[in-house]
C-alpha cells in the first residue's frame, strides 16, 4: 500500500519537475544549510553543506502540501521542531512548489527524508512516511546525538509500592477486582475453580479460552441468587438485565422467577434466560484479541468505514496489526476519562492528540522471573505522565513501565498471524 503511494506520487512528482525545467531554481524555504541555496551545478557533496551548517544534525522533509502521507508528516515535523530545538534543525520543502529543489536533491518520490549529521553529511534516506519513533530511532541508529531523547525514560514500578494483601477469594479471577457478593460467579472445573466478579466477567472468561464451547463451559457455572445470597446454576437462572448510570448493564441473578419480578418492581430491566443473556453479552467483541467487551468500557477503533472496540488502549492498537489496516482510534484517560486519538498509517503512528499522550504497560513478573503482559485490564493511555502517575498513585500494587503510544503500538506490529490468534487466550498471552 504504501509502495502504491508513494510511487503514484513519483509520477507526480517528476511530471512537476519536468514541466519546470529550465526555470531558475525556485525560491524554497530552505536555510543556508540546503544544497538549494548553493550554486546551481555545484555538486551535492558534504563539504559544500558543511561550509555553511550551524553545526546542528538536520532533518530535510521534501514532499507537498498535497500530498497524504506529507499531510501526516506535518505535525510530526512541527513536533520535532519544537521538542529539538537547538539541537536539531527540522526543514520542510515543498516540491510542487520549488520543483528544483526536489532535482537537486535528487528524490524521485515524495514525501522523502534525508538525514545530514552536524557535519552536514547525508546519513540516510526513506522514502514514504516516517513516523517520530522511527526518526527518533534512526538518530540513535546513526549515532547522532540530537540530546536529551524524548521521551523520557518515564516511569518504571518493577516492584509494588505496597503489596497485594487481599485474599485470593475476594478477587476476581479476570479483572482483579474485588468480588461483589452480590454477584459472585463461579466457574468450577475438574481440577480447578475460577472465582469471578459478575456474569460479565464470566463471558470475559469464556470468550478468552481458545475454541472454547458454550454448553460445555457454561454447565460448570454458578451465579449468586440476588434474593439467597446462595450459588446457583446459571444456566436455570432468571437473568435481570439493566443498565447503570453510566449506560453498562447490570445482570442480577435469581433462583426464583417471582423473586425477580419483584425486584424488576424496583429496578427496571429484562428478564431474561441463559442463552439471550449469552447471546447480548457475546454481541460486542474486542477487535484484536475477540473478548466479550462492553462498548461503554472500550475503545472506538475505525477502520475502513467500521466502527469496532478495543478491549483495552492497547488491544486498540492491535487492530492494525490484526487487519492489516489504517485505523483511529478514540480512548479515554485512564484516569480522567478525556480523549485521546490515535490515527496508525502503514502500522505507525499518523497523528496523536493530545501530543503528550503516553501509554502504561502493566506487567507482571512471572514465576520464571521474565516480566509478561498484566493483561488487559492493567493497560491505559493517559493525556499525560502526571496524569498517569496520579492514576499509580492509587494503585499502589500495580507493576509494569511506561511506555509511548508508539511503542504500544509496534508492540502490537511485530507480533506475527499466529501470536495475533493467541492474543489475550488464558495460558496463552505471553
Ligand atoms: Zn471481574
Ligand atoms: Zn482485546
Amino acid at each position: 500500500m504504501k509502495l502504491l503511494i508513494v510511487a503514484a506520487l513519483a509520477v507526480a512528482v517528476v511530471g512537476a519537475v519536468a514541466l519546470k525545467k529550465g526555470k531558475a531554481p525556485a525560491e524554497s524555504n530552505t536555510t543556508a544549510a540546503g544544497p538549494a541555496a548553493r550554486a546551481p551545478g555545484e555538486s551535492h557533496d558534504a563539504k559544500g553543506a558543511a561550509a555553511s551548517t550551524a553545526r546542528l544534525p538536520k532533518l530535510l522533509d521534501l514532499g507537498a502540501g498535497k500530498c497524504i502521507p506529507c499531510k501526516m508528516m506535518a505535525p510530526l515535523l512541527e513536533e520535532l521542531k519544537k521538542e529539538y530545538a537547538g539541537k536539531m534543525t527540522v526543514e520542510f520543502i515543498d516540491v510542487w512548489q520549488n520543483p528544483d529543489a526536489g532535482k537537486q536533491y535528487g528524490i524521485e518520490m515524495i514525501p522523502t527524508q534525508i538525514f545530514y549529521d552536524a557535519e552536514g553529511k547525508e546519513r540516510f534516506r526513506h522514502v514514504g512516511f516516517y513516523g517520530k519513533e522511527d526518526i527518533l530511532g534512526k538518530w540513535k541508529e546513526l549515532g547522532v546525538d540530537i540530546g536529551g531523547s524524548k521521551p523520557s525514560a518515564g516511569i518504571v514500578r518493577e516492584t509494588p509500592v505496597t503489596a497485594d494483601t487481599r485474599p485470593r477469594d475476594s478477587v476476581c479471577f479476570m479483572c482483579d477486582d474485588a468480588v461483589n457478593a452480590k454477584t459472585k460467579t463461579l466457574v468450577k472445573g475438574q481440577t480447578e475453580q475460577h472465582l469471578l466478579c459478575s456474569p460479565h466477567c464470566y463471558f470475559i472468561y469464556f470468550s478468552s479460552i481458545a475454541g472454547a464451547d458454550p454448553k460445555a463451559e457454561e454447565v460448570k457455572v454458578s451465579v449468586t441468587d440476588w434474593a439467597s445470597g446462595s450459588l446457583i446454576p446459571a444456566t436455570s437462572a432468571s437473568h435481570l438485565y439493566g443498565m447503570d448510570a453510566q449506560g453498562r448493564p447490570t445482570i442480577k441473578a435469581f433462583a426464583d422467577k417471582a423473586a425477580a419480578v419483584k425486584e424488576q418492581q424496583i429496578s427496571p430491566g429484562n428478564l431474561l434466560a441463559w442463552d439471550v443473556l449469552r447471546s447480548k453479552e457475546l454481541a460486542t467483541r474486542c477487535a484484536f484479541c475477540d473478548r466479550a467487551v462492553y462498548p461503554e468500557d472500550a475503545c472506538g477503533v475505525k477502520f475502513g468505514t467500521t466502527h469496532g472496540h478495543g478491549c483495552c488502549t492497547h488491544c486498540s492498537m492491535g487492530v492494525a496489526a490484526r487487519l492489516k489496516q489504517d485505523i483511529e482510534v478514540e480512548a479515554k484517560d485512564g484516569l480522567t476519562g478525556e480523549l485521546i486519538r490515535v490515527k496508525t498509517l502503514d502500522g505507525q503512528i499518523a497523528s496523536l492528540e493530545p501530543a503528550t499522550a503516553v501509554a502504561w504497560f502493566g506487567q507482571k513478573k512471572g514465576p520464571d522471573g521474565k516480566w509478561a503482559s498484566a493483561g488487559c485490564f492493567k493497560q491505559g493511555f493517559f493525556v499525560n505522565e502526571a496524569n498517569l502517575q496520579k492514576w499509580l498513585d492509587a494503585r499502589p500494587a500495580m507493576t509494569g513501565r511506561q511506555i509511548t503510544i508508539a511503542q504500544a503500538l509496534a508492540d502490537k506490529m511485530k507480533l506475527t498471524p499466529e501470536q495475533i490468534a493467541k492474543a489475550c487466550k488464558l495460558g496463552e498471552c505471553k
